[in-house]
């Protein structure tokens, strides 16, 4: 018979996680989603920008921070002030400090044991979704261990053995032997060798739209998926798409250990490869299309109270901020304060940064360059300086030497007031949101080993 709290709770999804937690106790299912890059400066500009340019909520803000329990994370690696994305991952999988690079091994040699390993050990089904490849740093070192995140052949033969129960995401390359296409320095095939283990091999979005395997390996690209703004939908699912056929395989009946219930990573790179580029338009775009993700995840746990949804990230990328500036433009100064009209402005910019420094080539004419200003970025004018720094290929200084794109994205500062610190990571803590069973456990401020410890804890049973 249900308890009148959890009753409560079951007609109301939302409502505060200190309920749920003592309505429902320790949680079956866990689901774990990751923006790469994003810190509260991220979330704070998705959800002013979700209201005032769609009157729409931001999931992650105005509900998993909001009704959940909020914490904040300290994210240096070990030796140093600024992570990257494996030494994060590291500690908030393992809960031990690694160096930059190392994929949940410790400074000293040890691999102490990850999320994935603890969830296959309680009996769980896991699942990693990313719009990264596959392989890639937070995805691998949350289930399993490599002195460098570059060893992604390792990495997958240890996918092989782990037998999570869900990849989908991109980096089929290091799938493949070279005489199919791939990247591998031997002869595998390990997406046959999945296949021969009983998974469903998926290529396409359409198939994963039509699949009903318990067991998946989706992978959709042979590189990491692009970015939401320029995605192409025949081609690459969208991170929410990944998640719901994830959470509809884990929860599908298969096997005596379907009852224990599930461990999900989902992660978005488009985040963290945003900020890196200093691209606010793509960021923008990627942080509602994780938003969808998220809500995919709640709306599983309202039919499923006994999960656990724990909104995470490693460390924030670019230094962005939204700041009160002056422009300039023809030797006239002017305020700029970002507002609903520069949010405006950023969201008719219809291209990656990337995608648009693919299409001016090596060496743009004037013309060309003039042509792509005015179709990708409507109501953006090129100063006199930034203009000649593309048109001969001359970076900005050495911190934003990734040409023609910061040059691009300095022409949107200057008119939006979006700014940006570096192409590289900073060290600004990253907020937590958990909603659900045993939420209270990432209540407050703490290091990133304590997350990592505190996640083992629950997945333990202890
Ligand atoms: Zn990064």
């Amino acid at each position: 018979m249900r308890s009148p709290a959890r009753t409560a709770w079951l007609a109301f999804p939302f409502a505060c996680a200190l309920l749920c937690a003592s309505a429902v106790g320790a949680p079956k299912n866990v689901i774990i989603m990751f923006a790469d890059g994003a810190a509260p400066t991220q979330w704070e500009l998705a959800r002013y920008a979700s209201r005032v340019l769609r009157n729409q909520p931001f999931v992650v803000t105005d509900r998993v921070f909001r009704d959940g329990v909020l914490g904040l994370l300290s994210t240096h690696p070990a030796a140093v002030f600024v992570t990257d994305s494996a030494a994060g991952a590291s500690a908030m999988s393992t809960g031990h400090k690694a160096q930059n690079g190392a994929i949940s091994v410790t400074p000293d040699g040890a691999r102490p044991r990850t999320v994935m390993e603890a969830a296959k050990q309680s009996g769980r089904r896991v699942g990693l979704v990313t719009t990264a490849q596959i392989w890639d740093a937070s995805p691998a070192a949350f289930s399993v261990h490599a002195g460098s995140r570059r060893e992604a052949q390792s990495i997958v033969d240890q996918y092989l053995a782990l037998e999570p129960e869900v990849l989908l995401g991109g980096g089929r390359d290091f799938f493949l032997p070279k005489s199919a296409g791939g990247r591998r320095t031997d002869d595998k095939d390990v997406l046959a060798a999945f296949s021969a283990k009983g998974y469903a091999v998926l290529r396409e979005p359409r198939q994963l739209r039509e699949s009903r395997a318990a067991k998946l390996v989706g992978l959709f690209s042979d590189h990491a998926l692009g970015l939401e703004i320029d995605r192409d939908p025949a081609r690459e699912p969208t991170v929410a798409d990944m998640t719901r056929a994830a959470l509809d395989a884990l929860a599908r009946n298969a096997g005596a250990d379907a009852d224990k219930g599930f461990v999900l990573f989902v992660e978005t790179e488009n985040t963290d490869d945003a900020g890196h580029r200093n691209d606010i338009a793509a960021l923008v775009r990627a942080l509602w299309a994780f938003d969808e993700a998220v809500a995919a995840a709640l709306e599983f746990q309202a039919n499923n109270p006994d999960t656990l949804v724990i909104v995470a990230a490693d460390h924030e990328t670019g230094g962005l901020s939204a700041t009160s500036a002056r422009g300039e433009t023809g030797g006239n100064t002017f305020p700029v304060i970002v507002g609903p009209k520069e949010f405006e402005k950023i969201m008719r910019i219809d291209a990656s940064l990337d995608a648009v420094a693919a299409k001016l080539g090596a060496r743009p004419s004037p013309e060309q360059l003039d042509a792509l200003i005015a179709k990708h970025f409507p109501g953006f004018t090129l100063d006199a300086d930034l203009r000649e720094a593309l048109l001969l290929q001359r970076p900005l200084e050495r911190n934003f030497a990734i040409s023609p794109q910061t040059v691009l994205s300095r022409m949107v500062s200057r008119q939006t007031g979006f700014y940006w610190g570096t192409t590289g990571h900073t060290a600004e803590p990253v907020a937590i949101g958990a909603l659900g069973p045993d939420a209270q456990l990432f209540r407050g401020y703490a290091d990133n080993t304590e997350f990592g410890r505190r996640l083992l804890q629950l997945i333990d049973g202890r």
